[in-house]
């Protein structure tokens, strides 16, 4: 990946500040610090936003969607990196933020979007950073992407009511699905495969936009 930077030194300083933000709310995993400092949030925003880029919140990124706040993306990331997968499933492109910092540590990297502007935005974005390791497809999720399959860490960037069963399967032995769940009330929660069972713990209180069927072209 390229480093772009359209403005330059200020926001490296403040994406290293956002760094140390990271960590102070427990963040430890270097790899996953790492990402978040290579990789420029600004340019996955509109430029009305940018200056906001590295503020630890979430922002609107059109079609009522947002990019979530900077500590849920590590917290996140960094549940799944506890697997360290080589193939991942992302569900929601959105801005394509999550997954550029998820190409940049894995080896594959296969999101699904269902709002197409939305997709192709994030798709000249990974472009712009010369990513060749992602994979996009504009589909209703929560199907996965069954040709794929399987995938050492499924990530899921909208709440599901509940536990999207139908992508377990679609887990690797000892793979990790990260995920928030619930409506008004929602829990991130980790679900990791052995073998055909499944083990579900629950991390922290989280707040998603929902996940909605259908495509939007
Ligand atoms: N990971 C994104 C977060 C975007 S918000 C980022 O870093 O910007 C959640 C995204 O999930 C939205 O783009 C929304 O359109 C998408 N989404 C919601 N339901 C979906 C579904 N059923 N299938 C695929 N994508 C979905």
């Amino acid at each position: 990946m390229v480093a772009i930077d359209g403005i330059g030194m200020t926001s490296r300083r403040t994406r290293m500040r956002l760094i140390q933000r990271l960590r102070e709310a427990g963040i430890s995993d270097e790899r996953v610090l790492g990402a978040m400092e290579q990789v420029p949030r600004h340019i996955f925003l509109d430029e009305a936003l940018s200056h906001r880029a590295y503020e630890d919140t979430s922002l609107p990124i059109g079609h009522s969607q947002t990019l979530s706040q900077p500590y849920i993306v590590a917290r996140m990331t960094e549940v799944m990196m506890s697997a360290s997968p080589k193939r991942v499933l992302e569900l929601g492109t959105g801005s394509g933020y999550q997954t550029t910092i998820l190409a940049n540590l894995c080896e594959e990297v296969f999101s699904v979007e269902r709002i197409k502007p939305l997709q192709d935005k994030a798709r000249e974005r990974m472009h712009l950073l010369r990513l060749r390791n992602v994979m996009l497809r504009l589909a209703d999720g929560p199907m996965g992407w069954p040709d794929r399959a399987p995938f050492d860490g499924i990530m899921v960037t909208a709440a599901p009511r509940t536990l999207p069963e139908e992508l377990l399967g679609q887990l690797s032995d000892g793979g990790v699905m990260v995920a928030p769940v619930g409506e008004e009330q929602q829990m991130l929660v980790k679900v990791t495969r052995q073998g055909s069972r499944f083990h579900t713990e629950n991390i922290e209180p989280v707040r998603f936009v929902p996940l909605l069927a259908g495509v939007v072209r």
